[in-house]
């Protein structure tokens, strides 16, 4: 175990504590701060599943970055390649370079057998958001429409698109004119059903109702672009997708045209035993999201995956400066090996069993657990 590191950098004054650091904070940053909130710490340093706050505290960090670091804080392995990459190139804009090609080759690499060959990348502003506004613009470009289905619970990013997509009323308020044209269907979340039913009691209600809604035409909806969904919902409450449900949408999306986009910035990168999350429900989505872990460091990127079909965007059609990030790049890579060569995804699936036979074990003896979902 590593101790608390000093910061490399050297703070202003007397603000050596989490108690001066955090009132600096209230005093310099913006109100819309968030998890410090919750969690009142300055944080010096961190290592492993461990974070240190400036007084040398120890936490475990439970939230991996907010889903950012499968390997934990600052693996080794990747921080040498970092450093590496610092003394070639940072900034790439979109130019190719080889950390790029290999980053690429090697995220294309995870893409289940019978989708190999079927994708092309675009490295996108480096959140997830930029990803959703990206994979929104490709669809709506490729078909002319302007409707978009989203999905209750559903959580896509800040951005005025992606937030027009995402369900939570609170984030939403205030906030008048997002973009227009999109639609919120039930999502299948059994334990507190949309329809009212009971878990287990149901016919895969959500799927028939979502099936039944798009065939019939009062449905209030106009031009179709794209059906957007998370296979789990992360910020939603960690809630999988049934499979009638996704099923149904592949299949809408299949036989109209429609394309189908799947959120992968939380899911992806092996945080459901699989790389993406949709590989577990069968089904070929058009467009895929990506951010979050795919540098395996925290160095941010983000990028979609799109079927070869969709490929009509015009160059320059969605830019931005930070698309080159080169230690990302490189860290990237070389956490796609990490992950195979540690059999990572193995692990995944063996601690959820381990994970979900405790829970229910809890389930069955305390009625103050509600729900086990793995
Ligand atoms: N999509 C999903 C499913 C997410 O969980 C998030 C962030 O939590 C986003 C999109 C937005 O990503 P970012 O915060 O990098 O903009």
């Amino acid at each position: 175990m590593s101790a608390v590191k000093e910061s490399v950098v050297k703070v202003s004054g007397s603000a050596r504590t989490s108690s001066d650091l955090l009132s600096r904070q209230q005093k310099l940053e913006s109100s819309a701060v968030s998890y410090p909130r919750k969690l009142p710490i300055a944080i010096a340093s961190a290592s492993g599943s461990y974070v240190y706050d400036v007084e040398g505290r120890r936490y475990i960090d439970f939230l991996t970055g907010a889903g950012v670091l499968p390997l934990g804080h600052n693996p080794s392995a990747l921080v040498e390649v970092a450093r590496s990459q610092l003394d070639v190139l940072v900034h790439g804009l979109d130019f190719p370079t080889p950390a790029k090609s290999a980053f690429i080759d090697a995220h294309l690499s995870m893409l289940p057998e019978a989708l190999q060959g079927k994708y092309r990348i675009h490295m996108c502003g480096p959140t997830g958001a930029d990803a959703v506004e990206a994979a929104i613009k490709l669809a709506k470009l490729n078909t002319g429409g302007s409707e978009v289905i989203s999905f209750f619970g559903g959580y896509h990013g800040c951005t005025q698109g992606a937030l027009s997509l995402t369900t939570d009323r609170e984030m939403k308020l205030g906030l008048r004119s997002l973009v227009p044209g999109v639609h919120y269907y039930p999502y299948s979340y059994c334990y507190s059903c949309p329809f009212g039913l009971e878990k287990g009691s149901c016919q895969d209600t959500c799927a028939t109702f979502f099936s039944r809604s798009m065939k019939d035409s009062h449905n209030g909806l106009g031009d179709m672009a794209a059906v957007i969904m998370e296979c789990v919902q992360g910020e939603g409450g960690a809630i999988p997708v049934s499979k009638a449900l996704i099923q149904e949408v592949a299949s809408f999306c299949r036989d109209s045209g429609v394309p189908m986009i799947v959120d992968e910035v939380q899911t992806g990168c092996g945080r459901t035993g699989t790389w993406f999350a949709f590989e577990q429900y069968g089904i070929e989505p058009d467009i895929i999201v990506m951010s979050k872990a795919v540098s395996g460091i925290g160095t941010p990127c983000s990028f979609i995956l799109y079927k070869e079909h969709l490929n009509t965007w015009s160059a320059g059609k969605h830019i931005g400066t930070f698309r080159g990030n080169n230690v990302a790049f490189a860290t990237g890579a070389e956490f796609v090996e990490q992950m195979r060569s540690l059999h990572i995804l193995e692990n995944v699936s063996e601690r959820s069993a381990q994970l979900v036979a405790g829970l229910e074990n809890l389930k069955s003896r305390y009625p103050l657990v509600g729900d086990v979902r793995g």
